[in-house]
């Protein structure tokens, strides 16, 4: 049976619990146990499908279909093992669980309150799977004082005792602000941290305790006596170069240990930390660098292709490159010449994206890439947009568009070279959807099949001819338009299984040009780059070296 710990987070948000908690998991890997990680997020959304990129950054996308948290990623670059649905939950999920119980009459007549039925819920989520692995992380969104957050601290605290003793772990994150003015690091705010959790019955095993400063050794043990911890379950935290370097600088700080420590696992096992001493040197030891645009429309906030700048820097690690990411936005040459954005990066990247706005300046990218010889991926709806441009400009489809943009505006405006797609197979069935579905949930979503074509460049790329990868889009390239395209050099390398979904188009006769209409970069990790995100920074090396 696993052992279950508790991540919480005081004093501000953005203090890096997920890292913490994704860095932990890898330690733990490390010495040889296996590990879940799950987050279990307040907010009163169902999933974060329908919130806004600018809300709540990337909607990271699992196997098995589940639009979840962007902290998912982070656990599965660290530790390799698939997310799954059952990883990530929300108030508004367990409410929507609940009330749906209750119309059903499962509660008996009884009346539904927070505790038990609600905590119930939450304690039976926490739960699944709990005999597969050794650790069970769960990272609790928010900051301890929330109001969302209160029904979610009592079920762990009620998990705990219906646990046997010591199986059970609590871990909170804290910052500990540096006054420069009378140059001392304070711990106050922990300590009120600390003792809002005790007033709600949690006693933390473990303090990480983020710091821009050097603690002091003086500073530790007073946090120790203040808290209740002992002085080497205080870990400090300091800023890194790179997030990657978070398990070597965890593991240095003793958090693994006093986790081992904190559960009486001994001797503690060794660890073998190879993985995380490669992937340091491929940080530090670099022979060059790239600048890459990513041309899309969330561009004041990174957190919304945060997977594709991780997969970008995964591919520069597998060439050993430094990778310089620039986000441009395309609605500023929407209506004007993109060349003077776009001159000087040696490669361009159109990530996936929703609506019209800045459409066509997604697809001028996709041209300026194609003439210019310059590498370009499309992710999605950047693949979308290259076949697009390849309509209008090669084909000579001047009213080459996507249907998405007519059903935004109401208007027939386009050749749909791109439609809504409303029927299609996943595993072995059927799915439909009409137009005017909910928005939340109703995408081609999760993991499918693509068989790519002998001897294509792609297949030479991913070594095989059959991949899976993970979707999130309503709309499809049309195979209408196949035959035509291909004519014009842009070829269908790679389809569904059923060869009714385009999965994937390149240009023969261009250094790199792919449009993929999966999330190659939901895949991606440090210590085993995407093939297509490795052999993209490559190209783009091979374009910073003819200049
Ligand atoms: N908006 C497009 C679609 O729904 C692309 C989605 C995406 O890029 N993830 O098909």
């Amino acid at each position: 049976m696993a052992r279950f710990i508790f991540i919480t987070g005081g004093v501000v948000s953005s203090l890096g619990k997920g890292l913490a908690s994704a860095a932990l998991g890898s330690l733990l890997q490390a010495r040889g146990f296996t590990v879940r990680l799950r987050k279990l997020d307040p907010y009163l959304n169902v999933d974060p499908g329908t919130m806004s990129p600018f809300e709540h950054g990337e909607v990271f996308v699992t196997d098995d279909g589940a639009e979840t948290d962007l902290d998912l990623g982070h656990y599965e670059r660290f530790t390799g093992v698939a997310a799954r649905k059952t990883d990530s939950v929300s108030s508004g999920r367990i409410y929507q669980n609940v009330l749906d119980k209750e119309r059903r009459g499962d509660y008996l007549g009884k009346t539904i309150q927070v505790i038990p039925h609600v905590t119930n819920e939450i304690k039976d989520f926490i739960k699944i799977g709990e005999d597969e692995v050794d650790f069970m992380l769960c990272e609790i969104g928010g900051t301890v004082g929330d109001i969302e957050g209160l029904p979610f601290f009592e079920a762990i605290r009620q998990f705990a005792q219906d646990k046997p003793r010591g199986q059970c772990l609590f871990m909170h994150l804290t910052l500990l602000p540096y006054l420069a003015a009378s140059g001392e690091l304070k711990t106050k705010p922990t300590q009120h941290s600390v003792k809002e959790l005790r007033s709600i019955g949690l006693q933390p095993d473990i303090l990480v305790c983020r710091s821009e400063q050097p603690i002091p050794e003086k500073e530790r043990a007073k946090i120790a006596l203040f808290c209740n911890v002992r002085p080497d379950a205080v870990i400090p935290a300091y800023d890194l170069k790179s997030i990657y370097e978070a398990p070597l600088a965890y593991h240095a700080q003793g958090l693994d240990q006093a986790v081992l420590d904190a559960f009486q696992i001994s001797p503690a096992p060794r660890p073998d930390l190879s993985r995380w001493e490669d992937v340091y040197d491929r940080i530090h030891t670099t022979d060059g660098e790239v600048n890459i645009a990513i041309v899309g429309k969330y561009t004041q906030l990174e957190d919304a292709y945060k997977s594709i700048k991780e997969a970008l820097i995964h591919g520069g690690m597998a060439n050993r490159i430094k990778v310089n990411v620039q986000w441009v936005d395309s609605e500023v040459f929407d209506h004007e010449d993109a060349a003077p954005h776009l001159e000087g990066f040696h490669a361009i990247l159109v990530p996936g994206g929703f609506g019209e706005r800045g459409t066509e300046g997604k697809i001028k990218a996709a041209q300026f890439a194609r003439e210019r010889n310059i590498p370009y991926l499309g992710i999605c709806l950047g693949m979308q947009m290259a076949v697009i441009e390849a309509a209008r400009n090669l084909a000579g489809m001047a009213k080459a568009g996507s249907e998405e943009f007519d059903h935004e505006s109401g208007e027939k405006r386009f050749e749909p070279v791109v439609y809504h797609l409303k029927e299609w197979i996943q595993g072995s069935h059927a799915v439909q959807r009409k137009v005017d579905d909910d928005k939340g949930g109703t995408m081609r979503l999760g993991a499918y099949s693509a068989t790519l074509a002998e001897g294509s460049r792609v297949a030479q790329i991913y070594g095989s001819t059959q991949i899976e990868e993970r979707h999130r889009h309503r709309y499809e390239v049309d195979t209408k338009y196949r035959k035509a395209l291909e004519a014009k050099g842009l070829c269908f390398s790679g389809m569904s299984p059923d060869g009714r979904l385009p999965e994937i188009v390149e240009i023969k006769d261009h250094p790199w040009f792919f449009g993929v209409q999966f999330h190659p970069e939901l895949k991606s990790k440090p210590f085993e780059p995407h093939p297509l995100f490795a052999d993209f920074v490559r190209a783009a090396r091979d374009v910073s070296r003819l200049v």
